[in-house]
């Protein structure tokens, strides 16, 4: 493997409080790090808006990644140790799948912008066909980084990114139900938000963890520690992912972006949008990969600031909302009491607010555990335990904590409005009967 075999005389280790160490012993994985396209991952926070409610949660992606690659070696580390492959094809680890493995691990966000998810709505890019771009254009540091190991190599590490990569205990060591990238966030995220869902006990996952033919499977004694990380993924995504604060605020920023470009799409309005020259190519439609990787937290939030004091007053409002924390109200509603959303979004309008910009609905839901289903068009790979006879056997047969589960989806449908409209304006008096009337759907609706 060429240059991969260069092993650094001292290696380094990066201080986590994680993983403790995050050890790096090859020239390539320091250098990789060292490259400006993964150095600008320092300033994107991984959880987004999740840190106007959990006020620690100002960890970045930097971080998470080198977690993941840290993760990934310690499973090549104990597959290598325990069960080396004697001859091609065995269903054994051939270690000289390392090198691919931990670039996989340690490059997989690599295509994240700032705020990813909102900003990928409102612009259109997609960080998977970011990642792969970063990793494979000539253009890139890490290209030509990647490129010292084989000429193949960058395309050899994005399929492991796509899935496509011919060995799939590779590939589900990145991407799989339970996999370094989960483990990672799961640990992390929890740790930085100060919340205790997210805590399981990763070193017996990883020691109860085998390369199988056909991927990684569990041995059936560790089936409690998997169980436990099920629940604990089940119970961040209730109770962190999808908080209703977190996503009322990301509605303000989807709107607040998708002002902007409206803004900036019509030109007797231009001034008004005060488009910083870093997001003009956005908002044209046209970006080369040099104009992304410019992009970071910074870049937005300074025209956050900028738009504030637009002449634009909605644009100058969702900016002043987002950055002095003032989140949209929401209420749950299921099928039947949708039909009152249109008669909500009129009263909301009636009470002087554009309803396109002052109101929105969110539907958010997770599988904690994804069954194979033969029907379904992309099947997950499910987890599949190895008894102490050699037989495998999928986790949710032998699981009754993860059977009452498995399937079924968990989360919910909120409907997003100002919180000026629980309340009566003293102001304002010509619109109190609407507030009332707002309210009383509410009520009566038992949306509240
Ligand atoms: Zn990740």
């Amino acid at each position: 493997m060429g240059y991969f075999d260069e092993q650094l005389t001292k290696e380094k280790v990066f201080r986590d409080p994680i993983h403790h160490y995050i050890v790096v012993d090859n020239q390539i994985i320091l250098d990789l790090i060292n490259t400006p396209e993964f150095q600008r991952l320092r300033r994107i926070k991984q959880l987004g808006t999740s840190s106007l409610i959990f006020h620690g949660a100002e960890h970045s992606r930097f971080g998470h990644s080198l977690g993941v690659y840290e993760i990934t070696r310690r499973m090549c580390n104990h597959f290598q140790r325990n069960y080396p492959s004697k001859f091609p094809g065995d269903g054994r680890w051939d270690d000289t799948e390392r090198p691919v493995a931990l670039c996989a691990a340690l490059l997989h966000d690599l295509g994240h912008g700032p705020f990813s998810h909102t900003f990928e709505h409102i612009f259109h890019t997609d960080h998977e066909a970011l990642t792969r771009q970063l990793i494979t254009s000539p253009e890139t540091n890490i290209n030509r980084v990647l490129k010292r190991v084989a000429p193949d190599f960058p395309s050899k590490v994005a399929s492991v990114i796509d899935h496509t990569y011919g060995n799939p205990q590779v590939v589900q060591m990145i991407s799989s139900q339970i996999d370094a990238d989960r483990m990672d966030y799961l640990q992390r995220d929890a740790y930085y938000t100060g919340t205790n869902y997210g805590k399981f006990d990763l070193d017996r996952v990883l020691k109860v963890m085998q390369p199988v033919k056909g991927g990684i499977a569990f041995e059936i004694a560790g089936m409690h520690a998997v169980e436990d990380y099920i629940l604990s993924r089940l119970q961040m995504y209730l109770q962190v992912y999808f908080h209703p604060v977190s996503r009322s605020l990301e509605v303000i920023l989807a709107h607040q972006l998708r002002r902007a470009k409206w803004l900036y799409q019509h030109p007797s309005d231009y001034q008004a949008t005060m488009a910083p020259a870093l997001l003009t190519p956005f908002f044209n439609g046209r970006f080369t990969l040099k104009d992304y990787l410019d992009l970071d937290d910074g870049v937005l939030l300074t025209s956050f600031i900028n738009w504030r004091h637009s002449s634009d007053d909605i644009l100058a409002d969702l900016a002043d909302r987002f950055l002095n924390r003032r989140p949209f109200k929401s209420v749950l509603y299921n099928e039947e009491t949708a039909k009152r959303l249109p008669k909500l979004r009129e009263l909301i309008t009636t009470a002087g607010f554009n309803a396109d910009y002052y109101t929105a609905t969110n539907s958010s839901y997770k599988l904690p555990y994804d069954v194979y289903t033969p029907q379904a068009t992309a099947p997950q790979s499910q987890i599949e335990l190895v008894q102490p006879n050699g037989d495998q056997v999928e986790l949710s047969q032998v699981s009754t904590l993860v059977a009452s589960v498995a399937g079924k989806e968990a989360g919910d449908m909120r409907f997003f409005f100002p919180k000026e409209m629980l309340a009566q304006h003293e102001n304002i008096e010509i619109f109190e009967p609407i507030y009332d009337e707002f309210q009383s759907y509410l009520k009566n609706d038992h949306l509240i």
